[in-house]
């Protein structure tokens, strides 16, 4: 999860740099309010901790990604040679949802993730 705000000035993004599950655990890390300085426009102001938010990890959402094409390549690769009778291709068919599987429960559970965090109000 990748937390983050909107300058109060000028819009912009600012982010975060924590690692917390929940918006409780984010208020004992940082206050419940706590002073953040844009990068854009370079203003300090004081956030309330409901006012960050969290989106979805990118590098999360790219590995679920990276294991569903390496998954289902590497399975590729290996039945290559085998894919003639029936038997290997239900077999082949049958391992391809395995990489689909990790990409769903990866993506889903950060979707999850995001939405408890944003719910929930300290
Ligand atoms: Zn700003």
């Amino acid at each position: 999860m990748q937390l983050k705000t909107n300058c109060r000035n000028c819009q912009s993004e600012i982010r975060i740099k924590k690692s917390v599950n929940d918006r409780l655990e984010l208020a004992l890390e940082i206050g419940e309010i706590s002073i953040l300085k844009c990068e854009q426009c370079l203003e300090k102001r004081k956030y309330h901790v409901n006012e960050i938010i969290v989106k979805e990890s990118k590098s999360i959402l790219l590995f679920a990604l990276f294991i569903f094409i390496f998954g289902t390549g590497s399975l590729f690769y290996f039945f290559q040679n085998h894919l003639i009778s029936p038997n290997s291709l239900i077999a082949f068919g049958g391992l391809l949802i395995i990489p689909s599987l990790i990409y769903a429960i990866l993506t889903k559970q950060e979707e999850e993730n995001v939405r408890r965090f944003n719910q929930y109000k300290y």
